[in-house]
């Protein structure tokens, strides 16, 4: 069982980090708590990636991110890792609503990144749920009202917004946009604009996109303050 102490030391260490130094190498060398550490573990993750080296680090200080990295470089742990940290360091309980937001274009990613935090969230005692449509608003309404982390499509997630009085999202500490520029080309700007609207102003905004597109400068100049740019170019 995690006391208080636990959570200051592993503090600590997260403020420690230089980021400047990107001495990361593997998921045992950051500053993780134990159950990420497991779950992470229990999923045969051990040697970051690129993109994951150069944003953990970065979004474990609460930075705002924005990463450009082609497909299959690894940036769905280089968020969920983040989310899952930064919320258990503050103590993030199923009486705190809320925490973190991810939004992904298609209702197959989503449902592909809901299964990697279910892998290595297993040993988080976090609620996490999946907002896709496909059910009644209803039924999706009520086991919202008690979710830590939420992985959604932008329309459902603003429907909500607009008709779920009882979705707490007052507390949102993480928003994380991924293949933001597909969710750009899909038509979703003034869905995200008025998802963003409703979300708290002071929080730590995540964006990932496989390429640097204007549309998505457009979209962090909504929404990042003076981000942590990741790039991460192919070899030649
Ligand atoms: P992207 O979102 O950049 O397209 P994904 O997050 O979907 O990439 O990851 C692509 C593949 O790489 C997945 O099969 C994932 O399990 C694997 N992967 C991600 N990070 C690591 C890692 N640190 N070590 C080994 N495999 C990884
Ligand atoms: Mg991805």
């Amino acid at each position: 069982k995690r006391g208080v102490e636990d959570v200051d030391t592993l503090d600590k260490r997260v403020k420690a980090i230089d980021v400047k130094d990107h001495a990361f190498e593997t998921f045992a060398d950051l500053p993780l708590s134990q159950p990420s550490a497991s779950g992470l573990e229990a999923s045969h993750f051990k040697i970051l990636t690129d993109v994951q080296k150069k944003a953990i680090p970065s979004a474990l200080l609460g930075s705002d991110i924005l990463g450009a990295a082609k497909t299959g470089s690894g940036k769905t742990l280089a968020f969920l890792v983040p989310v899952l940290e930064n919320l258990y360091r503050r103590k993030w309980t199923e009486y705190d609503g809320l925490g973190a937001l991810i939004l992904s274009p298609t209702r197959e990613l989503a449902i592909q990144i809901f299964e990697v935090l279910r892998k290595i969230g297993r040993y988080h005692s976090f609620s996490a749920g999946l907002v896709i449509g496909g059910k009644s608003l209803k039924d999706e309404r009520e086991r919202l009202e008690r979710m830590n982390i939420l992985v959604c499509t932008p329309g459902r997630m603003l429907q909500h917004m607009d008709q779920t009085a009882s979705l707490d999202i007052g507390n949102l500490q993480m928003l994380v946009l991924d293949e933001a520029d597909r969710i750009m080309d899909m038509g979703f700007q003034s869905t995200v604009d008025a998802i963003v609207e409703h979300l708290p102003q002071k929080r730590q905004t995540m964006l990932f996109s496989a390429t640097q597109t204007k549309k998505v400068s457009d979209l962090a100049r909504l929404s990042l303050k003076d981000p942590e740019y990741v790039s991460v170019h192919e070899a030649a």
